[in-house]
């Protein structure tokens, strides 16, 4: 059933069975309960950072894992087979958070932060969306301004991951006004900041373990050396960020659909209507087929993208790959629920939750519609 459509080396193969068996035996016997009662994985966040999980790209200097993208991928579609919250919540902190400091950063910040998110259990966030600025995130209000050896921020964001339990933040604000994005820059800012505040937890359809908060600026400081890259140049930061990011949501969409195929297989197996399983009529054997087809496209434009690393094409890979893999991903809930009949409706049946956790592949880290936008960007310029 994991049929496996790329090559992997010896690393990758040896990490996907580490991370297929801690998914397993630690995190699925407490998935279902977690979604329940909308509960942060507080302990297996703690188990994979001593796994390595957090800051699987960060290099060594900096305690991290130094794996390439690819191997990351793997690793994040493995946590999403078994719970898309706990993957979300880790795919953030190494590729919204680690990876633009890793790149952007100064010594002194890199120093300062990159061994506590890669190795000592410290979970990170990104700060673009806004109330008023998602898709359009150039737009945003949130201002910087240099006082001293200080930044001052004040604004707002919306929607973060991990905003809650996050301890350190790359969030976006307009360091000039009136210069467009060009005037936008990118500032680490650590949960203890004097003028950092935390929203109420978001109440969610689904990815209900994971934790979604606004994040608040009231005159917050943080050290001018936090500055990511050069004034100005936050935008661009942030949209290379997001190129490579992509690639973890496209990994985590073939996790989920890899998990809709087992069951959509497993349930037509058993269910039997007109005297033999459902799995005997061709209207679901087709089903199956398509999803399985979809799955093996999803995953090696995936691995694909992944295996960029970070080449210049990699960005419009990874878009295509996030494009593709999610809307598949979709489509496979959407069938494997149809083929789990009124059984499909009910929370009892894992099913119920994965259809509402898939919902949100096509929506952040940018939209289908702006991943379109992208892709047709780079063919037509
Ligand atoms: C669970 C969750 C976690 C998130 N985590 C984070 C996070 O950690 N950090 C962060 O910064 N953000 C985060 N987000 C925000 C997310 O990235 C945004 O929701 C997403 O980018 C879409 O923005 P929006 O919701 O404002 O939708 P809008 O931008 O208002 O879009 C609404 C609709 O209009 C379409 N649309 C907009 N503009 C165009 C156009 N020009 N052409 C065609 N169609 C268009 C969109 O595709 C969409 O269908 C998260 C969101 C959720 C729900």
């Amino acid at each position: 059933m994991s049929e496996l459509t790329f090559e992997l080396n010896e690393e990758q193969q040896l990490l996907r069975e580490e991370v297929r068996r801690f998914a397993v035996e630690r995190i699925r016997p407490g998935t279902a309960e977690r979604d329940k009662n909308h509960e942060f994985p507080k302990d297996i966040i703690a188990e994979m950072a001593e796994m390595g999980l957090l800051g699987m790209m960060v290099p060594e200097a900096y305690d991290g894992a130094e794996m390439d993208v690819l191997t990351y991928a793997i690793a994040v579609e493995e946590l999403a087979t078994v719970c898309p919250s706990v993957a979300v919540t880790m795919s953030v902190t190494n590729s919204v958070c680690c990876w633009p400091i890793q790149e952007f950063g100064s010594d002194e910040v890199k120093e300062a932060v990159l061994p506590e998110l890669a190795a000592g259990g410290a979970i990170g966030g990104f700060g673009l969306t806004e109330p008023g600025s998602g898709s359009d995130a150039g737009s945003m209000k949130t201002v910087a301004r240099l006082e001293g050896d200080e930044w001052v921020i004040d604004g707002e964001k919306a929607w973060i991951t991990n905003g809650a339990y996050g301890k350190y933040f790359v969030v976006l604000a307009r360091t000039s006004p009136g210069k467009g994005t060009q005037g936008i820059s990118a500032i680490v800012v650590p949960s203890d900041a004097p003028g950092f505040r935390v929203g109420g937890s978001e109440e969610k359809m689904g990815l209900k373990a994971s934790n979604t908060t606004a994040l608040y600026f009231d005159s917050c400081r943080v050290p001018a050396s936090y500055l990511l890259g050069e004034e100005g140049k936050g935008f661009r930061i942030a949209m290379a960020t997001l190129d490579h990011s992509r690639v973890g949501i496209a990994a985590q969409s073939v996790g989920i659909h890899q998990r809709a195929l087992e069951l959509a297989v497993s349930y037509a197996k058993e269910r039997v209507q007109f005297g033999v399983p459902i799995a005997k009529h061709q209207a679901i054997q087709f089903k199956i087929a398509s999803m399985a087809t979809e799955l093996a496209a999803a995953r090696t434009l995936t691995y694909y993208a992944a295996s960029r690393g970070h080449s210049p094409e990699a960005g419009r890979l990874a878009s295509q790959a996030k494009l593709y893999a999610s809307e598949a991903a979709n489509r496979a809930c959407w069938e494997a629920l149809q083929i789990h009949g009124g059984n499909g409706f009910c929370e009892d049946y894992e099913i119920a939750r994965l259809y509402r956790d898939v919902r949100i592949t096509t929506i952040y880290e940018g939209t289908s519609e702006m991943q379109r936008m992208v892709i047709a960007r780079h063919l037509t310029r």
